[in-house]
């Protein structure tokens, strides 16, 4: 069969694409259902983007690659189609929009999007093999038991990163992308829970508290959530694309409370009072038990001094904690690095490898933070790319 353009990977980015590519598009994908990882987000209400997006809040090698993109199609581009969708949403917190109902709207909206631009989906679809003969792509795709021989000028490479392989995650992408000459950047999980081996958090499991997350000149001030495995919570989650391993992650369990000037007023107000007692007015009370050894929380507030209190608030605003690892892929909720975007057009997504070929979304070495950034990486490189094939179908 031939086809204008063929779109791998029926995800954020690859509907985004098929919705503005223009006649003649077909997107195919392996799961029965498209969007699978739209549906999951935002437990369920999907963060799609947020209102304070910043070009800084994007890692990759290459730090300007992601602006032409985000600046063509912005998160009010986005934001107008949710709401001309008739989609109610909200803000959570720190610009985060989610639905006010289901991300499955999100996923019906996209699938309008796509049948109203003519173009077609095939799910349950197995892509064999990817070839390139005289200026046309040849891909060999097996659908119900059948192969099928699909020949296109254009073909969309969205099938996103490896976070996740049991929701159908492969590395796809890359393959394909490194078979026409791309190089692909070191990929690891990110936005991911950090691990402990030794179990030491296992008795705080399920505590949590804000904190400020701080790891190689980068730091978040969110919720830390204490696990059976480690630490997660958004302040872990985002410092997770920054650590690296052997790296320290410093935690600051007061970020907004300056312990050492209430300690020194308690002192002189409260002297009989304990000083565990004191900190768990400011932290959860299982915390302190846990930190009461190693900090040698005996003492009454009165019989601190200057020096004690000095270390004290030391102790609670750098800790210090290295990592083992991480949870991996299984959980992260993205893939860190991609294909390089040396040889990738910033406004068409383009591959100046190979003409007609495309990469978009998350197979590229584009990651935002936690926080509606992938998503909306997603629907701009995503829509990027499928303008750019529109206006070259109408030429
Ligand atoms: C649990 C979870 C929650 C998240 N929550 C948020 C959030 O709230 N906000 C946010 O901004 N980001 C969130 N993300 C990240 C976001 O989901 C991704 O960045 C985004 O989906 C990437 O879009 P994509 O289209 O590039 O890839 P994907 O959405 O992953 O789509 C890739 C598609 O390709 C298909 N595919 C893969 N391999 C093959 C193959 N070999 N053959 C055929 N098809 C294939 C997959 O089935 C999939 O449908 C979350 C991720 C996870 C895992």
């Amino acid at each position: 069969m031939e086809t204008r353009t063929l779109i791998l990977g029926a995800g954020a980015a690859g509907m985004m694409c098929a919705a503005h590519a223009g006649p003649g598009t077909l997107v195919v994908d392996h799961a029965k259902a498209p969007g699978e990882k739209i549906r999951i987000s935002g437990g369920g209400r999907c963060n799609f983007t947020n209102l304070d997006i910043r070009f800084e809040r994007f890692l990759g090698r290459n730090p300007h690659f992601h602006k032409s993109a985000l600046s063509r199609y912005t998160q009010w581009d986005f934001i107008a189609r949710v709401s001309e969708a008739g989609i109610a949403w909200h803000e959570k917190t720190l610009g985060q929009l989610f639905c006010d109902g289901s991300a499955k709207e999100i996923i019906a909206m996209l699938r309008a999007d796509i049948e109203r631009a003519g173009a077609q989906l095939w799910l349950s679809t197995e892509v064999k093999s990817v070839d390139h003969v005289d200026g046309r792509f040849v891909v060999t795709l097996l659908r119900e038991g059948r192969q099928i021989t699909c020949r296109a000028e254009n073909l969309v490479l969205a099938t996103g990163g490896k976070s996740i392989p049991k929701m159908g995650a492969t590395g796809l992408a890359y393959d394909i992308a490194r078979q026409f000459g791309h190089e692909i950047t070191e990929t690891r999980p990110a936005l991911v829970p950090l691990t402990f081996p030794d179990g030491r958090f296992k008795p705080l499991s399920g505590v949590a508290t804000q904190a400020l997350a701080s790891c190689n000149d980068t730091s978040f001030d969110e919720a830390l959530l204490f696990t059976h495995r480690g630490l997660s919570g958004p302040s872990i989650l985002q410092i997770s694309s920054y650590w690296r391993e052997g790296d320290a992650v410093t935690l600051d369990l007061l970020p907004a409370t300056d312990i050492a000037a209430i300690l020194t007023e308690k002192r002189r107000s409260d002297g009989k009072k304990q000083i565990a007692t004191e900190l768990a007015r400011h932290l959860p009370q299982r915390l302190v038990e846990h930190l009461a050894p190693g900090l040698g929380l005996t003492e009454r507030l009165g019989d601190l001094s200057d020096a004690r209190i000095a270390a004290l608030s030391d102790a609670l605003k750098t800790w210090a904690v290295t990592p083992g690892g991480s949870e991996g892929y299984r959980t992260a909720e993205v893939t860190l690095g991609g294909v390089a975007t040396d040889a990738i057009s910033s406004k068409t997504m383009e591959s100046a490898r190979c003409p007609g070929l495309y990469i978009i979304g998350e197979a590229a070495d584009v990651t935002g933070w936690l926080g509606g950034y992938n998503f909306q990486w997603a629907w701009s490189s995503g829509w990027a790319a499928g303008q750019a094939i529109a206006e070259m179908t109408k030429r």
